[in-house]
């Protein structure tokens, strides 16, 4: 019998590709542009695994274009590309790389905050342009990030890992999330349980840490940056959805907040065009995870997912166990 037959729709790493070719037999989409939908569709007929990126949907069309899928496996930690109820039904595992990328996006996270604080990206090009005529009292003041509250939405691994770096700034921490944490992670951490509406009202900084779901859609949309305090900042790092772009947009025009520093986007690689102009808006690309390090060991991560199944395993990080049994 053959091996198994695997789709990677981006050659990923030496050392994953070096995990997947000794189980599977490999193919690889390595054009430049992302897989086209129709070519996705089309190469999955054959397949027993899958291993995809974020920027590809694994829905209930995929499923039924891919009879013979075991797995599908995404190299990042948020799984909004994956219907993973439609997997279950299809008895496809799904799987996520948790846990690897949580200190390399938090530092991303860390120092969007502080570069909109203080104005980097503006000094930046000030001093580029050749213009600028020396040091002076009043040139781009900022806000100032040590003593000032931090709000931290989404108290999971990355958030958790903000709340560690805001101890060396001598921060107050607010948070929300879905489940109260254990007072022994609150009191190590310092972070103290508020709603929502409190956690909007108080915090100077507030940086997004869930994952994109139903309920999460939209969570900070006008209502909200109407409650800012208006010298805040907000930090998207979560997903670009999480946060109503076009009223994220207004609520900058009227003042309502002092800056943003995002890292993702509702429609990308689609930006609000409003936001585009703005100087008090930080944009890069989609980057949270973006180490040689860490990217590395995200592939490493969904190529044991997928392997794992085909080697009589269970995948270490499978989104619905349940499809497992016991
Ligand atoms: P995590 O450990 O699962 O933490 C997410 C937290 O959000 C959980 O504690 C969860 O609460 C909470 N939550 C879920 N729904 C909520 C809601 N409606 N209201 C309040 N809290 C809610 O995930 P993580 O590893 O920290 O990653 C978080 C997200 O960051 C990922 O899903 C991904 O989308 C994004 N991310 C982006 C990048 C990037 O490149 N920019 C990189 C990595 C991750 P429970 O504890 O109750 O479940």
């Amino acid at each position: 019998m053959g091996k198994p037959k695997v789709l990677v729709t981006r050659p990923l790493f030496p050392a994953a590709r070096a995990i997947l070719e000794k189980q599977f037999d490999v193919e690889y989409w390595t054009r430049p542009e992302r897989i086209p939908r129709a070519e996705l569709l089309a190469r999955v007929a054959d397949k027993d695994a899958l291993v995809v990126l974020l920027t590809e949907k694994v829905d209930e069309e995929l499923l039924a274009a891919a009879p013979k899928l075991r797995v599908a496996s995404t190299v990042s930690v948020g799984f909004d590309n994956i219907n993973v109820p439609a997997c279950t039904r299809c008895k496809v595992v799904a799987t996520n790389t948790p846990g690897v990328l949580d200190d390399t996006t938090a530092d991303l996270a860390w120092a969007l905050l502080m570069a909109i604080a203080r104005r980097i990206v503006e000094g930046d090009a000030w001093v580029r342009t050749g213009n600028w005529p020396g040091w002076d009292i009043d040139q781009l003041l900022g806000g100032d990030v040590y003593g000032k509250t931090l709000g931290l939405i989404g108290f999971g691994r990355i958030g958790r890992a903000m709340a560690l770096r805001s101890r060396g700034f001598q921060m107050r921490v607010l948070y929300q999330n879905r489940t109260r944490v254990s007072p022994e992670i609150e009191r190590e951490l310092g972070a103290e349980f508020v709603d929502l509406d409190q956690l909007i009202r108080e915090s100077d900084f507030i940086s997004l840490h869930v994952p994109l779901s139903a309920e999460t859609r939209h969570l900070l949309s006008k209502d909200a940056f109407s409650k800012m305090k208006p010298t805040a900042y907000l930090v998207n790092t979560a997903r670009g959805p999480v946060v109503d772009e076009a009223a994220l947009a207004e609520a900058l025009e009227q003042k309502k907040l002092a800056g943003a520093a995002l890292d993702v986007y509702e429609q990308e690689p689609k930006v609000h065009p409003a936001l585009l102009s703005r100087r008090d808006v930080i944009l890069v690309p989609h980057i949270g995870s973006a180490t040689i390090d860490t990217r590395s060991k995200m592939a490493v991560m969904a190529a044991n997912n997928a392997v794992a199944l085909f080697d009589g395993r269970r995948p270490p990080n499978a989104l619905n166990p349940e499809v497992l049994g016991s």
